[in-house]
């Protein structure tokens, strides 16, 4: 039976895109919200809606129990969890299951192997991606650091097995540091993931963030689409992100992508995925793999023309891929800026009442948000509010576009993060594509200076 009552366990513009696609396919959608949204565009937009709890968001959209019952109640025969809240909880996914609803996502091993990110290395090295040097396993103990990290050289990263979000990472230059950051990196995993397990990397100087967007059918076939350069990061979160990368070669990517596509397809792995890498003179290596659907998906949405949450339940559905590898054309260029609910250059949140809101608009722009004027935005969730996809035949055309749209959007009463990218607009490196995941914190150091 193919899906026709999708349930939607997410918020915000992410649950709007999901709330797009279904209707597209004429699948009708129930939105779950928690008191504190149940103004939100998402909840307006859907079929039915129903209310799963409070607004802290481990009482609604990280309850299980209240959104299986809502499921239930609803009549709705598939489940798509967006990203972040339980889209990568393994544990989730085959309680859906359980309940013969349809989870649109990986097969729950998968996730659960991809989600542990020690696990994950170690299946990524046996499936032939390359790695960044360090640790094979967890960090047992402080002498075992030390060796190897003296073997791979200093400085290291001490990582959290279950991290996430760029949280639970400590770059350790020196050995007499070593023992303190190890403890800190795992007291504080602990607190935010329940697990103090680390693993320890070598720090690369420069990278490029790089990450290539895979599609599985679950039955041995996988294609990839593409990179996404996503190097412009705010303490290891991502700001703006663009495809193709203005480093990477039309061979590069066919010879990567192909060995990310081959390795996908060895697992079996079913749905969307993202691999992503570090990217340093000419190198790529393997740092973990998202098994959801990622903010940043529009960029690649944009130059493959594929609608990858269409493509989602069609695979969630039993359907096979609907193109191969050849038919993946890649064509212009695209740029993402996140918009955020916060002060452009001190960070600090700024939710509240929208008195004006007016979305830019024309030939290829995108505004994907679920803001309106009259909106509160809510002070329990993410900051991001809206993201701004511009599309252009060339780089250079897109930027010039990406400006126009940037100073058409109107969002007043609130702080955001548009006077930030209007600047990173202007500047040479980023004109030039000349940045790596360094470029952003040292120029936001030199302009408080
Ligand atoms: P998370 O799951 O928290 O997002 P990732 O492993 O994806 O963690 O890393 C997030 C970011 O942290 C990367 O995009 C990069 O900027 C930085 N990073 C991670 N590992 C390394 C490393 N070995 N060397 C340098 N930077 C790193």
């Amino acid at each position: 039976m193919p899906v026709s009552r999708l349930l939607i366990a997410n918020r915000g513009e992410i649950a709007l895109r999901i709330h797009r696609a279904a209707h597209e396919m004429g699948i009708e959608t129930v939105a779950v919200h928690s008191t504190a949204d149940a103004d939100a565009m998402h909840v307006r937009l859907a079929n039915h809606a129903i209310c799963i709890g409070p607004p802290a968001a481990s009482e609604s959209y990280l309850n299980t129990a209240n959104i299986i019952s809502a499921a239930e109640i609803s009549g709705a025969d598939a489940i798509h969890p967006g990203y972040g809240f339980l889209s990568e909880n393994a544990q989730f996914a085959e309680i859906v299951e359980a309940h013969d609803i349809v989870w649109i996502g990986p097969k729950p091993e998968h996730i659960r192997t991809m989600g542990d990110k020690v696990e994950a290395k170690r299946t990524a090295g046996a499936l032939g991606l390359p790695l960044v040097p360090g640790s094979d396993g967890a960090i047992e103990s402080v002498e075992e650091a030390a060796r190897i990290a003296e073997k791979i050289g200093y400085p290291v990263i001490i990582k959290a097995a279950s991290g996430g979000g760029g949280r639970g990472m400590k770059v350790c230059n020196s050995p007499d540091q070593l023992d303190t950051l190890i403890k800190q990196a795992g007291s504080e995993a602990k607190a935010a993931f329940g697990d103090d397990t680390v693993y320890l990397e070598k720090y690369l100087g420069n990278p490029r963030h790089i990450e290539f967007q895979i599609f599985g059918d679950g039955n041995g076939n996988a294609v990839h689409l593409g990179e996404r350069d996503c190097s412009l990061q705010r303490r290891h979160q991502k700001v703006l992100e663009e495809a193709p990368s203005p480093v990477i070669t039309a061979e590069d990517r066919a010879r990567m992508g192909g060995i990310v596509a081959k390795a996908m397809a060895d697992m079996g792995y079913r749905g969307a995925g993202t691999i992503e890498f570090l990217w340093e003179n000419g190198e790529f290596y393997f740092i973990e793999m998202n098994t959801r659907l990622q903010v940043e998906h529009p960029v690649t949405e944009m130059i493959t023309g594929v609608d990858l949450v269409r493509e989602q339940i069609r695979v969630a559905d039993g359907k096979p891929l609907s193109f191969t590898q050849d038919e993946i054309q890649f064509t212009g260029h695209a740029i993402e800026c996140r918009i955020n609910a916060e002060d452009p250059w001190t960070f600090a949140p700024s939710p509240g009442l929208v008195t004006a809101y007016h979305a830019a608009g024309g030939m290829h722009v995108r505004v994907d948000s679920g803001l309106y004027a009259g909106y509160k935005i809510p002070p329990y969730y993410d900051s991001m509010i809206a993201k701004l996809i511009v599309y252009g035949r060339t780089r250079e055309g897109c930027i010039m576009r990406l400006r126009r749209a940037l100073e058409e959007m109107v969002i007043d009463g609130v702080k955001t993060s548009i006077p930030l990218h209007c600047a990173l607009m202007q500047e040479p490196d980023v004109l030039n594509g000349d940045y790596s995941i360094k470029w952003l914190e040292d120029w936001l150091a030199k302009q408080a200076s």
